[in-house]
């Protein structure tokens, strides 16, 4: 009798399951192991050297990826902050201060080659001491520093071009203040200019974030770059505000929360300090029905999951036009349930650690509001790391303009979706904010983009793309999103006085 034909089993199809939470997409642990060169205590870089702080105090920084320890890291009272306006004084009064351009850029230029030679040592470091993904840090954070530095290295013999018809000069010591979700980038962002620009400064970075900012001190040594020009301090709020109100700042550039904003401007009322804020952000990304929607996708997934939602610019809010907001969600569930979250020096991950307990908190609270105020949830159903801090992606959709969640920057990997039915409803939907940072549209028509680009109260509108940044191009908010420019001519007039 003949035998009955074996079937040959068909290749085995991933369920739906599976397709949509990745189960097939186990990939084994791939590490970066690149030696970050960290030293156990980091003191104050004051007049080029590292010194010890005159408060006696340290405090510890901790690698929320696992919560283990890094580094203590001097604290410094008031008395350091005077020691490092004393130094940067000094230092504009003397040699800085009468130095040609074509020289300053020389020095700029060197940084910014020692950053990019020790590029995979600094995005290690950030990836440990921030918890972002260390293919950002690799990938975006240390070489865009480096680029900023380069950039204005270029404009340092080339002031008499910024404003025609003017003359320009510095403004003397800078005072800085910034947070920690893009710890070397907005050190980068804030020191290149003031020193192309011909001024001194005196930074200080944010508390769970310091060590690589004092980690640059060892650059600026190798440089040679004169004693005192630039000076790190580290510590918190009540640092920042002596750094902040300090009588030999000339100028003030501070990025941060709108509410620490506002304390400093009430602090600086009355006095003839020049001032640049860069604050929070609550961005519309706004999705027509005409745009290319696999794309939009990756735009919104970038928009929001970049550094874990740690964006100042985040596209936190997305607008989707009514007739596909099924659609995009549908796909955007899908693309969601296979971001790798987990260990940040991971080569495959793509959402690394929140950066501290207090912000995983605050996520968790904001999260919950949404919760009780009636939104529908859809969480990543991935498995978090045991030890560290990490906030699963989430969507809201279901949600109206009322809600905690489409008002309140929530900073973390948290989407809020509503939807519109016109261009009108759209604009006035997107303006609907007390910030203004940034925006993006995803359309195929160019005349919509350049109406919404002129009706959006954004500093930014990126359109058919997302979290886009180059040098060149100027950065900053509307309303409590602050003023002032960061990057491109704009940024560097900031740094600058006419006269
Ligand atoms: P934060 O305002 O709590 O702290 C920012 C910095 O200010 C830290 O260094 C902190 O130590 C210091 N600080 C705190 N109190 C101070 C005071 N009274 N005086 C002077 N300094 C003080 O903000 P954060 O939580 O570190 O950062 C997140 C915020 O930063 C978000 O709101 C985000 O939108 C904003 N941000 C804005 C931009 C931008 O370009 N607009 C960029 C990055 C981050």
């Amino acid at each position: 009798m003949p035998k009955t034909p074996v079937k040959k089993s068909a290749p085995r199809r991933a369920s739906a399951r599976e397709l949509v939470f990745g189960d097939l997409w186990e990939f084994d642990p791939a590490p970066e192991t690149a030696d970050p060169k960290l030293k156990k205590r980091y003191d104050l870089f004051i007049g080029g050297e590292f010194v010890a702080p005159k408060s006696g105090k340290y405090f510890p920084t901790i690698s929320p990826g696992n919560e283990a320890k890094l580094a203590d890291i001097a604290l410094a009272g008031a008395a350091d902050v005077d020691a490092a306006f004393q130094s940067a004084q000094k230092a504009f009064d003397g040699a800085w201060g009468k130095m040609a351009g074509s020289e300053r850029g020389k020095y700029i230029y060197r940084i910014a080659r020692l950053l990019q030679d020790r590029a995979r040592e600094f995005a290690v470091a950030e990836t440990m001491d921030g918890g972002k993904p260390i293919k950002e840090s690799r990938d975006f954070d240390v070489p865009m520093a480096a680029a900023h530095f380069f950039y204005h290295a270029g404009w340092a013999d080339k002031l008499d071009c910024l404003a025609p018809g003017r003359r320009v000069a510095p403004h003397g010591v800078v005072g800085q203040v910034i947070p920690w979700n893009f710890p070397l980038l907005m050190l980068a962002w804030k020191i290149a200019p003031a020193l192309a620009a011909g001024n001194t400064v005196v930074l200080k970075p944010a508390e769970t974030t310091s060590t690589t900012a004092l980690k640059f001190g060892e650059i600026l040594q190798e440089a040679g770059l004169p004693p005192g020009v630039v000076n790190i301090v580290a510590g918190a709020g009540e640092t920042g505000a002596a750094v902040m109100t300090h009588p030999l700042a000339a100028k003030v550039a501070f990025t941060g929360s709108t509410e620490v904003g506002k304390i400093i401007m009430r602090s600086l009322a009355g006095t003839d300090k020049k001032m640049t804020m860069e604050l929070g952000g609550k961005a519309a990304n706004i999705i027509f029905d005409d745009a290319p929607l696999d794309q939009a996708v990756e735009g919104i997934v970038n928009g929001i999951f970049f550094n874990q939602g740690h964006v100042c610019c985040a596209g936190s809010r997305l607008l989707v036009q009514e007739s596909v907001a099924a659609t995009v969600l549908a796909k955007l569930k899908r693309r969601i349930a296979v971001l790798r979250v987990g260990d940040p020096l991971d080569k495959n991950t793509d959402l690394g650690a929140i950066n501290s307990r207090e912000q995983l908190d605050r996520i968790t609270a904001l999260v919950q509001s949404g919760v009780d105020e009636g939104a529908e949830m859809f969480q990543h159903a991935c498995k978090l790391p045991a030890k560290g801090f990490y906030f699963r992606p989430t969507v809201f959709s279901g949600v109206t303009q009322s809600h905690r969640i489409a008002r309140e920057e929530i900073f973390g990997p948290v989407l809020s979706v509503l939807t519109f039915r016109t261009v009108e409803e759209a604009i006035e939907k997107a303006n609907n904010t007390a910030f203004g940072l940034s925006a993006g549209v995803w359309t195929d028509k160019g005349s919509r983009i350049l109406k919404m680009s002129t009706e959006l109260k954004a500093g930014v509108v990126w359109a058919n793309t997302f979290n886009k940044f180059d040098p060149a191009s100027p950065f900053g908010g509307y309303k409590e999103s602050g003023f002032g420019r960061e990057g491109g001519r704009q940024g560097l007039l900031d740094y600058c006085k006419l006269i």
